[in-house]
């Protein structure tokens, strides 16, 4: 039986994305045991995680046997096995863990996850498709949508705004949007104020309604 401290988290289904959710948990200091049914990915990630089992998700007994019930977080990484994914779910719902992460690998298999008892559902392709689809269009060099229809963008600096100041070029009035932090060069960000001068080829960190900064960052 694994040691569950509060914080610590178990991902079941140790393929690409729950491994890479594991080994970022790790790092940002967590503890975190990894469950799959491949005693080949138990042993490949053996020594890397703080408790790795061989284990069927979808087996009520064995999590409860593992402590699963004990976890404030669990996330369930497994995607391409719908039925597995929803009963793994399910077993977690039984045992009454309060954070329950999934991935979905469509809306359907969400909605079913939701229903099922997951808290939250991601969905990585979908997501990082999105993600994708504005970088390679426009200027954004990086963009962050949050579920509440606000954004934050980084992208080049519109012609209208170089050589004046923020409160100058009044973008926020025009177009929607807060500059949160303003690079020049190799320079480290900085914070933007309104006495701040924008030039050319400057990078900015824009944040604001989902629509106005992606409109703002088409803006040549
Ligand atoms: P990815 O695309 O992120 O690699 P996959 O759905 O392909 O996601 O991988 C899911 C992982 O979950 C695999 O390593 C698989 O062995 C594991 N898995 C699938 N079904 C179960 C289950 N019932 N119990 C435990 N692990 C499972």
């Amino acid at each position: 039986r694994a040691h569950a401290l509060d914080g610590s988290v178990a991902v079941i289904g140790l393929g690409r994305f729950g491994s890479a959710v594991a080994s970022s948990l790790l790092h940002l200091g967590h503890e975190v045991l990894g469950i799959d049914e491949n005693p080949d990915l138990v042993q490949r990630w053996a020594d890397r995680l703080t408790h790795v089992v061989q284990a069927d998700g979808t087996a009520t007994e064995a999590l409860r046997q593992l402590g699963l019930q004990d976890f404030a977080h669990v996330v369930v990484g497994i995607g391409t096995d719908i039925e597995a994914s929803v009963l793994t779910v399910l077993a977690l719902e039984e045992l009454g863990v309060p954070d329950i992460w999934a991935k979905a690998t469509s809306t359907k298999h969400g909605r079913i996850l939701e229903r099922t008892g997951a808290h939250h559902v991601v969905y990585p392709e979908a997501a990082m498709g999105e993600r994708v689809a504005h970088l390679v269009t426009g200027k954004m060099i990086d963009f962050i949508e949050f579920d509440d229809g606000f954004a934050i963008a980084k992208t080049r600096a519109p012609r209208e705004a170089a050589g004046k100041t923020l409160s100058e070029s009044a973008l926020r009035t025009r177009h929607g949007v807060t500059i949160v932090g303003i690079k020049r060069g190799r320079r480290d960000f900085i914070y933007a104020k309104a006495d701040t001068i924008v030039e050319d080829g400057d990078v900015l960190i824009v944040s604001g309604p989902t629509a106005q900064v992606e409109r703002f960052s088409a803006v040549a």
